[in-house]
Formats: C-alpha cells, structure tokens, sequence
C-alpha cells in the first residue's frame, strides 16, 4: 500500500472530505438564491472532527475556492501547519491548500466535483500544479 503517512493525517482528509461535501451539498441547495455579494454560513473544513466553526463567505468566494481539489476554507487560525499551507486570511476565514503527501492524494481523489466536469478536471488540477505541486 502507498500510505506513508500516520493514519492522523488520513483520518484529518477524510474529516475534511466530509466537510467538504457537506457543503457542496449546502451550496448546491442555496445557489439558485444566491446574489454575488451576500454572505452565508458554511461550515469550517479544517479537520478537526469537533469543529464547528462557522466561515462567512459570498458564493464567489466560495467558488474560488472549490476550483481548487486540493484547497479548503476554514475559520480564522484553524490550520495545521503539519498538513496544509495557507494561502489566504481574511478577517472572515482563510483558505488552505492540503500539501502533505498522502492526505493531498485522498483529497484530490475525493473532490466532487471530478463527477461534475470532464475533461477540463484536469485542466483544474494542471493549474493547481502549477503551485507547489509536483507531478512525478
Ligand atoms: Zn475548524
């Protein structure tokens, strides 16, 4: 098996994933409501399995995000520097982008929104390389 991280780190992915479909549930819900400028409530992606934190954010936002397999939106300071790089903060949430190896695989296996698009999925993941990502 290719798992070479502590089962930590994959059980933090999954919680992540749970999360994240979570919300894309939430969104999906709500889109045809949605004005570019008002905010709502979503859940905080960080991880940790007893979080519930709340992120501000318009569906903009959001979306600029879930472009992103690798990246997820967490409250303010719920990071972990083990797994995960932020790459931006806001007074309202930040975004992060799963770097450690093996819990980056699941994550990017597990976005759903490789269901929703064809082809130009790996158009997504592609841009996504060309950020700190290797593809060996
Ligand atoms: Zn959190």
């Amino acid at each position: 098996m290719p798992w070479q991280m502590g089962s930590h780190a994959l059980r933090e992915a999954e919680q992540q994933c749970l999360v994240r479909d979570a919300n894309e549930a939430a969104e999906l819900l709500n889109v045809a409501l949605i004005m570019e400028t008002k905010r709502r409530d979503l859940r905080c992606e960080c991880g940790d399995g007893a979080c519930l934190a709340r992120v501000s954010m318009t569906h903009a936002e959001y979306e600029a995000v879930r472009v992103y397999g690798s990246r997820f939106v967490i409250g303010v300071d719920h990071e972990n520097p083990e797994s995960a790089w932020v790459l931006s903060e806001n007074a309202r949430f930040g975004v992060i982008d799963v770097v450690a190896g093996d819990a980056r695989h699941q994550v990017l296996t597990r976005n759903p929104r490789h269901a929703w698009v064809d082809d130009t999925t790996q158009d997504a993941i592609g841009q996504a390389s060309l950020e700190p990502e290797r593809i060996n």
